[in-house]
């Protein structure tokens, strides 16, 4: 199949391992608020691959991390009177019902970022000792000098990049880094906020490095697909890039970088700064998981995708079709055959997840299969055709 990577910004081939599973690392959220649709859309993604890897005979070994290490987490706690761990409890349960309710898969390990302090120490320790890295009262940095490829996946010059950055948390006035751009491997962090043990002191990983050391952990110095939102495209990972190569000696420590596009709400940028965002389980009350699902899919992954409440509902009436044509009965007429869907359908999901494609394959087959179950004509075989195809971009046909 091809995948577009964001790093060669090209349609990579991607070849299924005949001997191993398909590595899959995606970055998780942090867990403070309700899952909203811009989450949706990209765990959706990956969900929509996972399946249909899984449809091509691959297992895949999944892992989905939860930033439970993070400012916003901490300050929402705070504010609350509450103790950040119980946020985090309460909040990651609630993550996980989201997925169920939106049929999404559970990822095969699911690490929090506390729980894996002693994962991130060493990894920070070997840094330093590689000279990429460099201790200042108590905060490590990562060196962004030394080396020389830093940031390549954003294709931007230096400014843009630092410019980005401060966009998104960066402190460029920090006095201890030596380059504005360099980024937190560990902090003493802010008074009050909680703190573990290191060899430099007490303080907290940076989030970055978190997810190296989660992705390294658990599926292995070299992983096949990293994905996230696209928001992650700078400084995120990027620095993961940075940091895990250098410690583990192999290159690239990623085969192919998949980034989901963002979400809109009628025509604006949906965000928590906008006061806008479309809660999971509120889309749920109204809509259930196959017509959200066909909406979110009926555009393509990368594209940002506008959601318009108002439009969600046209999208149950193609999620009924499939289950009219599923519970038609047909004759013994000349057989309705599948193959040609079939093979439709199978070459747009290989073409970087075509999912507007393999909708439209799925919509003509359903009103196929309706029509011709009419005329009294055999169906069963592409009924059990359109089952697994609909099942192989997960939805649930139930009612
Ligand atoms: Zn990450």
């Amino acid at each position: 199949m091809r995948l577009y990577n964001s790093l060669s910004r090209e349609k990579d081939t991607f070849v299924i391992p005949k001997d191993r599973p398909v590595t899959l690392y995606v970055c998780g959220v942090t867990p403070y608020d309700t899952t909203h649709i811009g989450h949706a859309r990209t765990f959706m993604t990956f969900d929509v691959l996972i399946r249909y890897l899984r449809w091509q005979g691959a297992e895949v070994r999944y892992c989905q991390n939860v930033t439970d290490i993070d400012d916003p987490l901490f300050e929402r706690a705070a504010r609350d009177g509450e103790r950040w761990q119980d946020l985090a409890e309460r909040q990651t349960a609630q993550l996980l019902e989201d997925y169920r309710g939106l049929n999404i898969l559970m990822p095969t390990y699911f690490p929090r970022a506390s729980q894996e302090i002693g994962t991130i120490i060493p990894i920070v320790a070997r840094l330093i000792a590689l000279g990429h890295a460099y201790v200042a009262e108590g905060n490590v940095y990562f060196s962004v000098q030394t080396d020389p490829g830093f940031g390549k996946m954003a294709r931007m010059g230096y400014d843009e990049l630092l410019a980005t950055a401060n966009q998104r948390g960066n402190d460029p006035a920090d006095p201890h880094k030596r380059d504005p751009l360099d980024f937190v491997l560990w902090q003493t962090g802010r008074p009050g906020d909680p703190t573990w043990e290191s060899p430099w002191g007490m303080g907290r990983p940076g989030w970055h490095i978190e997810c190296s050391a989660m992705a390294t952990r658990y599926l292995g110095e070299q992983i096949d697909i990293h994905g996230g939102g696209a928001d992650l495209l700078f400084p995120h990972h990027p620095c993961e890039i940075a940091q895990t190569e250098p410690v583990t000696g192999k290159r690239p420590f990623v085969q192919i970088w998949m980034h989901a596009g963002l979400v809109w709400l009628d025509g604006e940028k949906m965000s928590k700064s906008l006061g806008n965002l479309v809660f999971a389980r509120d889309a749920l009350r109204e809509h259930s998981a196959d017509t959200l699902r066909w909406y979110l899919l009926s555009q393509h992954y990368r594209e940002e995708f506008d959601y318009h409440p108002a439009e969600v509902a046209g999208s149950g009436a193609a999620a009924r079709l499939m289950r009219d044509a599923l519970a038609a009965t047909g004759g013994q007429g000349m057989p309705l055959h599948p193959e040609v869907p079939r093979a439709e359908f199978a070459a747009a999901m290989a073409d970087d997840l075509n999912t507007p494609t393999a909708l439209a394959v799925l919509h003509i087959m359903a009103g196929n299969i309706v029509r011709a179950a009419a005329d009294g004509r055999e169906v069963a075989a592409c009924q059990a055709a359109l089952r697994e195809l609909a099942g192989a971009l997960g939805f649930t046909l139930g009612d």
